[in-house]
């Protein structure tokens, strides 16, 4: 049963759409501004909320939840006539004389989802596509992130009446509650387990919908890397925000004879990043709840620590960690870590990894450390995941040039730049005939000897 002031909401929002005023682009140019000029004037909220809900220090803040969404509107303002106007495409001779147009359509009253690690971003992210394509969005922000949702709450209602644009606060009742609102579009962020009860919800009323989700994403280090980028550019994805990163390689997959230079430079980089003893180093994240604490104490193995593993409960602090060697039967293989804990198997044959790989659930992401160039074009064809880098982790993310999204259980659709406008658009297609004689003329059932004859031509 749905509770009657998100219902009301709904319908609202609902009549808002129909009313027609988001389908101007001038009104879509003027809300995606007026987002930004909001977000500008409660940039030290955001990161202050960002520092209480992860301990997040404020460079990063910005650097991880703001900047990237000022990139997003300004690419979006700048290309969105671009992306809205009607698309002219060619028309088969048989239908002609007709033309073939494709309209880029907005499918209404959007709800978007997100979870907690990246709280502000993973919001705002998805809301400029939402926008800039002519929709009316429904934003509702994770509950463990809940100085950043207030913050947000306060953004979202300062710039925007709430027939438009709103945020519903709460946990995972009053999500299934949104679920059950027959809206145009979900655009849901977050784990595996509940993006299958997202897609159940979104099954019962026919909603098409975009899921980003998480997995085990591996970082492969082949003998013919460069250790020294490895292991800077893996400890870097890995241990921002204390690992609670979506496409934070999530293992290593190591070959055996790099295997010990490996993770003696990986020392030396943490150590770089963070100092001797992170928990006093300022840029180093906190884990977001109790609960998410002890989830990842239970994957701690100490008879497999080659470094760190000093905690504090009461701190919710736990230090980057090195498990070597790992084994993909370890109990920290059998889900996604989504911590500062970093298991480390050794390998001897690439073809036993990518059959690994291939026989788990489709990761999110995949990184590779290879200076061949055969061994590179292998991995990227013979395994699946949504997106990835070759010497490099998670910076792919930040390119709006570049679709991100799961694949398989690892999500469904991609978004960002040109992407999120045509993830939250219908491409409704129309073919434009004219009152002279056509093709249905010649296929209306009347004889047929015509119509066999213009078949036997067109094979
Ligand atoms: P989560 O799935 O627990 O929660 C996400 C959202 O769903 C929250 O707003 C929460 O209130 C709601 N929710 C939780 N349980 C629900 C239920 N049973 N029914 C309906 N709604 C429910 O995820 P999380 O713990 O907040 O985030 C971590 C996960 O998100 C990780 O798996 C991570 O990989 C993934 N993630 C993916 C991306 C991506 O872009 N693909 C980005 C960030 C995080």
């Amino acid at each position: 049963m749905v509770n009657p002031a998100i219902q009301n909401l709904y319908q609202s929002q609902k009549v808002f759409f129909h009313s027609g005023k988001t389908r101007e682009i001038g009104f879509r140019i003027d809300a995606l501004k007026k987002l930004q000029e909001t977000i500008f004037a409660h940039e030290k909220d955001i990161c202050a909320a960002v520092f209480a809900d992860l301990h997040k220090e404020e460079t990063d803040a910005y650097a991880t939840e703001i900047s990237g969404i000022y990139d997003e509107i300004k690419n979006a303002v700048s290309n969105i006539r671009d992306w809205a106007a009607r698309e002219k495409v060619p028309t088969p001779g048989f239908l002609m004389p007709s033309k073939s147009y494709i309209y880029k359509e907005p499918f209404g009253v959007t709800l978007i989802i997100a979870p907690w690690n990246y709280p502000f971003q993973l919001l705002m992210m998805p809301l400029v596509g939402a926008i800039a394509a002519g929709n009316t969005a429904i934003l509702k922000p994770s509950e463990w992130s809940s100085h950043t949702a207030a913050v947000i709450e306060r953004i979202i209602h300062t710039a925007f009446p709430r027939e438009y644009i709103c945020v519903a606060q709460g946990g995972v009742e009053e999500t299934r509650s949104l679920l059950e609102l027959p809206v145009d579009y979900i655009f849901f962020t977050g784990s595996v387990p509940v993006g299958k009860e997202v897609m159940a919800a979104a099954a019962r009323n026919l909603t098409p919908l975009t899921l980003e989700l998480g997995g085990k994403s591996p970082a492969i280090v082949h003998e013919s890397a460069n250790l020294h980028t490895a292991s800077k550019r893996i400890s870097f994805g890995k241990f921002m925000n204390a690992g609670q990163t979506c496409i934070a390689p999530d293992y290593v997959l190591v070959h055996e004879t790099v295997k010990d230079a490996f993770i003696a430079a990986l020392i030396k980089s943490i150590q770089k990043f963070y100092g001797e003893d992170a928990s006093a180093h300022p840029r180093y994240c906190r884990i977001i709840s109790d609960r998410h604490f002890q989830r990842l104490m239970s994957l701690l193995d100490f008879s497999k620590m080659v470094y760190g593993g000093k905690t504090s409960a009461a701190d919710r602090y736990i230090e980057p960690t090195i498990l070597s060697p790992a084994d993909w039967k370890d109990k920290i293989m059998q889900e996604e870590i989504f911590g500062p804990i970093l298991p480390v198997i050794p390998y001897s044959s690439l073809d036993d990894i990518i059959d690994k790989i291939n026989k788990r659930p489709k990761p999110l992401a995949l990184y590779m450390f290879v200076n061949d160039k055969n061994i590179r074009k292998k991995i990227i064809r013979e395994t699946s995941f949504g997106g990835g880098a070759v010497n490099n982790t998670i910076m792919h993310i930040v390119s709006h040039h570049l679709p991100f999204g799961g694949v398989g259980s690892s999500g469904l659709g991609c978004y960002h730049g040109k992407y999120s406008f045509d993830t939250f658009s219908h491409t409704k297609s129309i073919l434009r005939s004219y009152n002279l004689t056509d093709a249905v003329d010649i296929a209306a059932p009347r004889g047929g000897k015509f119509m066999k004859f213009i078949l036997k031509l067109a094979r």
